[in-house]
């Protein structure tokens, strides 16, 4: 079974500061096996950090992808090869990622303070590779609840993630997928439903800090 992370922001989102160089050595040092690298509305520190890892450590499996903020909610998009535009609607955000090939995943769907799409997601139940049914920043356990009770309902496949923006996150949130160590072999075992979840809540001081790098970031 590979340890999966696929939720880890780069300083390419507003409110994080890691390196793709810092994400990968704490990778390593969590014993991840595959990371998960997305942005907010753009799609650059997933292929950088790919990029950088084929160097410096050549057996994590980098899965790139970008978190998009559509009218509804939030959506991440794996296997894509552009930026997707934010502020879509979400049937255009999701037609967008289709004609790139994406796997789609739901983060965080019932948290409305964060993004999450709530009912919205009804509307996409047939366009869902993954439901992130653990994130480790989910204000309430309740809301992790919800979105596995909603997977395991719909027969959705689930994944879990630290959603980290600082180093000491990475790992906190984690999904074991039975599948070989490449790209297509985690993505295809993922819509297979070889995954278990599991992971801590980080609390509330990332959610602190977050608040603190936004802030300096508009400077
Ligand atoms: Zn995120």
């Amino acid at each position: 079974m590979l340890k999966c992370d696929f939720h880890i922001h780069t300083r390419y989102s507003p409110d994080s500061n890691l390196s793709p160089d810092l994400i990968i050595k704490t990778a390593i040092k969590k014993k991840l096996d595959v990371i998960g690298v997305v942005d907010h509305d753009i799609f650059k520190g997933g292929p950088e950090t790919k990029k950088l890892a084929a160097k410096i450590a050549p057996s994590m499996v980098v899965i790139p992808g970008e978190e998009i903020k559509t009218l509804s909610g939030e959506i991440i998009a794996f296997g894509i090869q552009n930026t997707i535009p934010r502020k879509l609607t979400l049937r255009k955000t999701i037609e967008e990622a289709k004609k790139q090939n994406a796997f789609i995943v739901v983060p965080h769907p019932f948290e409305k303070i964060r993004q999450g799409l709530g009912n919205a997601i009804l509307g996409i139940k047939d366009d869902i590779d993954a439901v992130e049914a653990f994130n480790s920043r989910c204000f309430l356990g309740s809301f992790n609840k919800k979105a596995l009770k909603f997977a395991t309902e719909n027969n959705i496949p689930v994944i879990a993630g630290s959603d980290s923006h600082f180093d000491y996150e990475i790992g906190s949130g984690y999904t074991y997928v039975d599948a070989e160590p490449d790209e297509n072999s985690v993505l295809d075992a993922i819509k297979k439903g070889r995954t278990e979840i599991g992971g801590k809540i980080t609390g509330l001081k990332p959610h602190f800090r977050t608040f603190i790098q936004k802030r300096l970031s508009r400077d």
